[in-house]
């Protein structure tokens, strides 16, 4: 097959190459911190960030698979980011993702962050934010961001020191939530002096609550505060909260996993 004259012609095949350390070194908040990238695997999850407005900088696959349905989107998607496009060998892949079975395509996106200040309040009647706590687990806040696209919320609202949404981890757990919400970090005190402006209902969930989170009121539009896994909600973060909620505990456990207990409220927020 003839190569088209902008597509590189030599696949990468050296574990040593320059290009693929960084790519490698993004499993690290270290190097994503500094970059400003971060990496997401496959062809689906690529497209939509493509679609989503996020700026491919650099796109990896396994050789002669530049005709695969879907790639000449993303190479165009690259090459008008003025990103770098490198054609690997197979084992070249797993050691970027750390898989032994990867995806056959790659890119490392730039990160992009929200601002607080960006929140029209009230804006939309329909509105849900999930602002979380010092979330600790990326498993956790992957399947928060996926379970906040299922009920169409419009974002995440990190508060203080989180585990970063664009680990490989969250991204993975997200499947591909990351690109379609909004993601947003502040501090405990930026946080309660902006919601000082919010005109809808702010509800935290709490063990030691005694509203049940089905008596709620969960008029739109909603943030709804969750804490973190070990500590739970800070005194501070709980009082900024219109209503605290828990959800009944029926048996031996004392509380649910972090990201079950956001689903449960979440679809309650829907009902
Ligand atoms: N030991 C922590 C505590 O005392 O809050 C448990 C934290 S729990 C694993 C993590 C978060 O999930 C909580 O801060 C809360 O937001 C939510 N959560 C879990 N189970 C809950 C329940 N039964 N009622 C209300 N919130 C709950």
């Amino acid at each position: 097959m003839n190569n088209p004259p902008h597509l590189p012609i030599d696949t990468i095949t050296s574990s040593s190459n320059a290009e693929i350390k960084m790519l490698r070194s993004l499993h690290e908040r270290k190097f994503r911190r500094q970059t400003g990238l971060f990496l997401a695997e496959g062809m689906r999850h690529c497209t939509e960030a493509v679609q989503m407005g996020y700026q491919p900088m650099r796109l990896v696959y396994a050789q002669g698979r530049e005709a695969d349905k879907g790639m000449a989107t993303l190479i165009d998607a690259c090459q008008k980011a003025g990103g770098r496009i490198l054609p690997v060998t197979p084992n070249l892949l797993s050691r970027i993702s750390g898989k032994d079975n990867p995806q056959t395509v790659m890119a490392a996106f730039c990160m992009r962050y929200g601002q607080l200040s960006d929140i029209r309040p009230g804006k939309d009647a329909a509105d849900i934010w999930v602002a979380l706590d010092r979330v600790r687990d990326p498993g956790n806040l992957g399947t928060i961001m996926r379970t906040a696209d299922a009920v169409a919320a419009k974002g995440i609202i990190l508060i203080e020191d989180c585990t970063d949404p664009y680990s490989v981890e969250a991204v993975r757990a997200s499947m591909g939530a990351v690109f379609t919400i909004e993601i947003i970090q502040t501090s405990s005190a930026d946080f309660i002096t902006w919601t000082k402006g919010w005109g809808g209902e702010i509800i935290g969930t709490a063990l030691p609550a005694s509203k049940d989170y089905r008596t709620a009121n969960w008029q739109k539009p909603v943030i709804l505060l969750m804490g973190n896994e070990q500590a739970g909600l800070t005194d501070d973060l709980c009082k900024t909260a219109s209503q605290l909620v828990r959800l009944p505990m029926l048996g031996r456990s004392d509380s649910l996993n972090l990201a079950v207990a956001t689903g449960i409220c979440l679809y309650e927020a829907i009902r």
